[in-house]
């Protein structure tokens, strides 16, 4: 236990250290990556982009220094202190605990991913992800402040009914930043490593799937970190219907760079316009998928009222 906490107490001090240090790192191995080993070609003009996209993460980054007077790790040595949460109740090994809690925060992250998807009013904040034009390592970090706030919120109460040790906090903020940072890089990785990598981690591959203009691959590959989420809750899609290079990444309907890239028109997007199809209660169906439908229901019916007729002959 005095192990545990003379670790805590060096990553609460050296905490901002440890967070911005792996960010530029991670950064800059992502960029020279995607420099040397491109996977698609820039639809649109890098600098502007860059400029734009790390614009609003400057811009969050000092509105959650503003809005909230602790980080996460502090709440969860507060938690630690004052026995609150879960793994604070009951008595589970150090490292159990830890590989439980950075589990767990990485399941709650994957279900907010399908909640901004799915309710129409936080799929308008969640546009701002989605509405990049071109995908690359500045797309894992651009979010509408608002996103941001709730999810410091939903982290916030996670860390409360969990319990974490600190360092799984550390090490959950750490890996979901990197790996954000990873999995939207416009990279080239050799698909043999690729599906290695699957087998539990989202790849850059795997992400993109989530960012095409089609309706059913952006409501597709929730995870940031873990692959099996999706592939349990039968939320996964392997490749894009168009292919890595001709699919289209953004959102149908939102293409004005003003709108789309420039930091003012982004931080107003989730006001403006209709919802759109995509969020899940707001799907409109084509006239073909309505025909094969409704096909696939005369079928059913028709096995239905066979079904009816054979218990009531069995009745008889
Ligand atoms: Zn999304
Ligand atoms: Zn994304």
């Amino acid at each position: 236990m005095s192990t545990d906490m003379s670790v805590s107490e060096f990553i609460l001090q050296n905490e901002p250290t440890i967070r911005i240090g792996f960010f530029i790192s991670i950064f800059a191995i992502m960029a020279i990556w995607e420099i040397i080993a491109p996977r698609r070609a820039l639809t649109i003009c890098k600098a502007v982009r860059w400029i734009n996209n790390m614009g609003i993460v400057f811009l969050n980054t000092a509105i959650i220094r503003f809005i909230f007077p602790i980080a996460a790790v502090n709440l969860a040595a507060f938690a630690v202190a004052h026995d609150w949460g879960i793994l604070n109740v009951y008595s589970v090994p150090f490292a159990l605990a830890v590989l439980i809690s950075v589990v767990a925060l990485d399941f709650i992250i994957y279900l907010q991913h399908v909640l901004v998807h799915a309710i129409p009013a936080l799929w308008r904040l969640h546009r701002v992800h989605h509405a990049d034009l071109d995908f690359d390592v500045t797309t894992g970090a651009r979010f509408h402040p608002i996103e941001i706030i709730m999810s410091m919120l939903i982290k916030f109460s996670a860390i409360v009914v969990i319990g974490p040790p600190v360092i799984a906090v550390v090490i959950f903020e750490v890996v979901l930043s990197s790996m954000a940072m990873f999995n939207h890089s416009n990279v080239r990785l050799p698909l043999g490593l690729d599906r290695v990598i699957r087998i539990l981690f989202v790849t850059p591959d795997m992400h993109r799937v989530h960012h095409s203009t089609e309706d059913n691959e952006t409501n597709s590959n929730f995870g940031f970190n873990l692959s099996i989420w999706d592939k349990l809750f039968g939320t996964y899609i392997d490749q894009p219907r168009g292919g890595h290079h001709d699919m289209h990444i953004g959102i149908h309907g939102f293409k004005d760079p003003k709108q789309v890239s420039q930091l003012p028109g982004m931080l107003m997007l989730p006001f403006v316009g209709k919802i759109t199809g995509y969020a899940i209660n707001r799907r409109e169906w084509s006239k073909e998928s309505s025909k094969e439908w409704g096909k696939e229901r005369s079928k059913e019916s028709s096995i239905e009222s066979s079904n009816v007729e054979f218990h009531d002959n069995k009745k008889e």
